[in-house]
């Protein structure tokens, strides 16, 4: 029997839970059909039907909670205690727990390990202006990370005329820095402001990314 057809080691089916609707009383308001999350309910003729009445959740009464005519009625809750009782279900529920607690711890170091990840500075664009024409900046920039940890990607070079670089009119360049390790970059970053001062170049932008 699939494990979703069991309720704590005991078959569903064994289990009378579920909800009776006075359709005499029911004013098809649809509140019960749209709060359900287990898809028990569908309406008819304006009026609310437990079709898939196994579907409810053992020990849940919120539908009959929230109608406003109190059409809808479940067992005794004494039904469930007896249950719990007969069946000696908490040996069970330990075992659950503890796979739970397992999946909880699990996801917590997933997400803490994301988080610490993502604090990380891995990937920032830098954009920066001035006459690149004789200054050999692309080789300074292969020297720098020569050996290194360290990439620079996606350069773009906005050269507003040819004949105008050749005049030294101002450029535009703009590249990503990266780490071919996936490790903070932090460190190095000053090492590439420094490249670009030391080049005479103006430093327009600097974005983590
Ligand atoms: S919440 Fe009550 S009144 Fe509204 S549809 Fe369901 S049973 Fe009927
Ligand atoms: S008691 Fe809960 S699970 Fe069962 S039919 Fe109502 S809302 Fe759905």
């Amino acid at each position: 029997m699939a494990k979703d057809e069991m309720w704590h080691g005991i078959p569903r089916k064994d289990i009378p839970w579920f909800p009776a609707v006075d359709t005499d009383a029911c004013i098809g308001c649809s509140l019960c059909f749209t709060t359900c999350g287990r898809g028990v309910y569908e309406m008819k003729e304006n009026k609310a039907v437990p079709v898939k009445a196994m579907s409810c959740m053992v020990g849940c009464s919120t539908c009959g909670t929230v109608c406003p005519v109190a059409a809808i009625s479940f067992p005794d809750r004494d039904l469930i205690w007896k249950l719990e009782r007969e069946h000696k279900i908490f040996k069970v529920v330990r075992e659950e727990a503890k796979e739970k607690k397992a999946k909880q711890d699990a996801a917590k170091a997933r997400a803490s390990a994301e988080d610490a990840v993502a604090k990380l500075t891995t990937h920032v664009r830098f954009e920066a202006a001035g006459e690149f024409g004789e200054k050999r900046f692309l080789v300074q920039m292969g020297e720098l990370v020569k050996g290194r940890p360290y990439d620079f990607v996606n350069l773009r070079m906005d050269v507003p005329t040819v004949q105008g670089a050749r005049q030294n009119t101002p450029s535009f360049m703009s590249f990503d820095v990266t780490s071919t390790e996936q490790e903070d970059i932090q460190s190095f970053l000053s090492e590439v402001r420094d490249l670009i001062r030391r080049n005479g170049l103006t430093l327009v932008s600097e974005n983590k990314l």
